[in-house]
């Protein structure tokens, strides 16, 4: 039985890939930083097979007192799935610093140290997964979005550079790209906003969580054992 540790595990995308690996088998770590709540309450629904973790993942201590303790419970993390993020639309003239560092602290920089605290066990087992969530904006850049488009621009460069480090070792490195998802991330659109948007999408609706979770159960399998270095859009097709 795999142990997966699924970083922002409370809410969204997360959470529906916690609730997917969970009922295929997996023992889960479930990471979350402030929705205690939330977290305790979906990890209730897999009695003892699902174990919630808080850590701030932009914060090396926190994460790597996270893998001590999934270590302690599950034994090593085989596939750790790098999701936690957070959004903000500015102007990029008005971002402060502090804003900016942030985002990449916790995108960026935070799937840097959970990678880090992964992989030993990984090269040591000669097996592992890693699938990071970028977004379509990492791809193309998003207009109020720049920091965030170049924390996700940079997992991406950091997913390509693993695969070909960690490939020897047998651990794969895989990336998806989600387009407009509907999750709380989405909250501070208005409803005209997100029709405008399922309209613009090639297949006419916003994506649903599950259909994100689906691409990382998939990537994170024995199935895809030859796929490394990719990055997988699940956008409705809105970028190609
Ligand atoms: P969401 O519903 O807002 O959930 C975000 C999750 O990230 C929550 O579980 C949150 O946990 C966690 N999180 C935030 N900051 C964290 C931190 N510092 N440490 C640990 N966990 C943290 O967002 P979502 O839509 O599911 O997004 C999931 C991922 O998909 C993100 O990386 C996002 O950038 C990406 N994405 C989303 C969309 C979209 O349209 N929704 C599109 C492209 C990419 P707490 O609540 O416990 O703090």
């Amino acid at each position: 039985m795999r142990t997966v540790l699924i970083t922002g595990g409370s809410r969204g995308i997360g959470a529906e890939a916690v609730r997917l690996f969970a009922n295929a088998g997996c023992r889960v770590v479930l990471n979350y930083n402030a929705s205690k709540e939330a977290a305790k309450a979906l990890a209730a629904e897999f009695a003892g097979r699902v174990l919630p973790v808080r850590a701030d993942v932009a914060c090396r201590t926190e994460v790597e007192a996270m893998f001590r303790r999934a270590e302690a419970v599950f034994g090593g993390v085989d596939v750790l799935i790098c999701n936690a993020g957070v959004a903000q639309q500015k102007l990029f003239t008005d971002l402060t610093e502090g804003e900016w560092r942030r985002m990449l602290d916790v995108h960026l920089t935070g799937a840097f140290h959970c990678c880090q605290c992964a992989l030993p066990h990984m090269i040591r087992q000669r097996w592992g997964r890693i699938v990071t969530v970028s977004s379509m904006w990492g791809q193309v850049g998003g207009s109020c979005e720049a920091a965030y488009s170049a924390a996700k621009a940079g997992l991406i460069g950091l997913t390509k550079a693993l695969a070909k480090e960690e490939g020897p070792s047998g651990v794969t490195v895989n990336c998806v790209a989600p387009g407009v998802i509907d999750t709380d991330m989405m909250a501070g659109f208005s409803e005209a906003d997100r029709s405008a948007l399922a309209d613009e999408t090639p297949v006419g609706a916003l994506g649903t969580p599950r259909q994100v979770a689906e691409a990382l159960l998939f990537l994170a399998g024995e199935r895809a054992g030859y796929i490394t270095g990719q990055v997988l859009g699940v956008n409705g097709g809105l970028v190609i």
